[in-house]
């Protein structure tokens, strides 16, 4: 199947389906095995060398969602995002990392680089200048993210790749917040694309994955690295995602239609001093997200005027529920302070425009009037 021709829903219904050659069955069979024969095959298989059937399979889709040549799944987002970067970086070597970015690679690229002698720069901001100005004669690599956690910031892809590719530099971006269905970096000529598969590939908030989509010739790389480090899925786990990514163009589509009308919505009220939504007109960087996505996320945040506790707020939802990570099909918030950038200090924090009141909200497939209603009555309990 020429998948480039296909449909989102068709490509996440029927691509990397394994088939079913012994009983003709309708959905793809899970193999366990993690011993394969190894005379006479094209493929030595083994779990941790990424290429079961069940992952081998699975990998096709992903390729195929975000329009190149081939994919990895690996045990979490954060396995994903360290062996993509180990893949490119050695010791003496340098990365430029956008500084409004997920807490847990921020933590990973202060905590361990140090110890391998990576030199990283974060940058400024996530202008095409911040980038140019941080690059040095030893980086390999650009990483950046867009729409960005937990802020929605919006970095201009096409620019970045255009620095890379003048530079010498491979360019690598976090698309967990937009997803396949609402951003597809290689078109804008960027090299590698990952996501935390927790996220809207699972959909369910049940599933712990990662992947890293590319050209074959950058993820050979990535699969010489890994290999070693061993950070393969279970194929169980990669089975499950498998039936979660089926329905994800129809998820996220419901989603992100959504959250559009909560932005929208959440902007009038009188207890909410500013929302952070690149489908907003008043977004400092709609234009360029109308650009660059086919759909602008089902991610938001806001703040809450002064005299709001937002932990109060959090805590009186009644629908709406206050638990961490995002994606899933519930409507769920949090306080970014206290989960995601946790780590961080509160000077890195504030550099980065993380307050203490800031709310994540990420956007289910609920009524929206629901969602206001519930909005609406946890105010008002807290006003009482
Ligand atoms: C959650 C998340 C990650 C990390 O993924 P895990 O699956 O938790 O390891 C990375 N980037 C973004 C944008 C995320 O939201």
């Amino acid at each position: 199947m020429k998948s480039k021709k296909l449909g989102l829903n068709t490509i996440c219904a029927h691509v990397g389906e394994v088939p079913d050659e012994q009983f003709k069955g309708a959905i793809s069979p899970i193999y366990l095995s993690s011993s394969y024969q190894f005379i006479d095959v094209d493929v030595k298989r083994y779990p941790r060398y990424f290429n079961t059937p069940n992952q081998d399979y699975l990998s096709k889709k992903i390729a195929a969602l975000e329009h190149t040549e081939t994919a990895m799944i690996f045990g979490s987002g954060m396995a994903a995002i360290s062996h993509m970067f180990l893949a490119f970086l050695k010791s003496g070597d340098h990365i430029v990392v956008q500084n409004s970015q997920y807490g847990g690679t921020t933590n990973f690229i202060r905590e361990e680089f140090p110890k391998l002698n990576i030199e990283f720069t974060f940058t400024n901001g996530c202008k095409l200048e911040d980038f140019e100005t941080a690059i040095q004669s030893n980086t390999k690599l650009i990483h950046i993210e867009s729409p960005s956690n937990p802020l929605l910031t919006i970095t201009d892809i096409k620019a970045v790749a255009n620095l890379g590719k003048l530079n010498n530099i491979v360019t690598s971006i976090d698309n967990t917040f937009a997803s396949p269905v609402n951003q597809n970096p290689i078109d804008f000529g960027i090299d590698l694309v990952m996501h935390s598969a927790t996220k809207y590939f699972g959909g369910h908030s049940d599933i712990c994955a990662g992947a890293v989509a590319g050209p074959e010739v950058l993820m050979d790389k990535i699969w010489n690295v890994s290999k070693n480090y061993g950070g393969s899925l279970s194929d169980f786990t990669v089975w499950m995602l498998e039936r979660s990514m089926k329905t994800m163009g129809l998820r996220v589509k419901a989603q992100t239609k959504n959250a559009a009308k909560m932005a929208k919505w959440l902007d009038k009220q009188p207890f909410v001093k500013q929302v952070y939504y690149p489908g907003l007109k008043t977004h400092p960087d709609y234009k360029l997200a109308k650009s660059q996505m086919k759909g602008f996320g089902a991610m938001l945040s806001f703040e809450l005027i002064d005299n709001i506790d937002s932990n109060q707020f959090m805590k009186q939802l009644k629908l709406i529920k206050a638990s961490m990570s995002l994606a899933g099909i519930e409507s769920t918030i949090l306080s970014p302070a206290q989960t995601s950038h946790a780590l961080l200090t509160p000077e890195q924090r504030k550099d980065i425009g993380v307050t203490d009141g800031l709310i994540r909200f990420s956007v289910g497939i609920e009524a929206v009037k629901d969602l206001k209603n519930d909005i609406i009555q946890s105010i008002a309990t807290i006003k009482n």
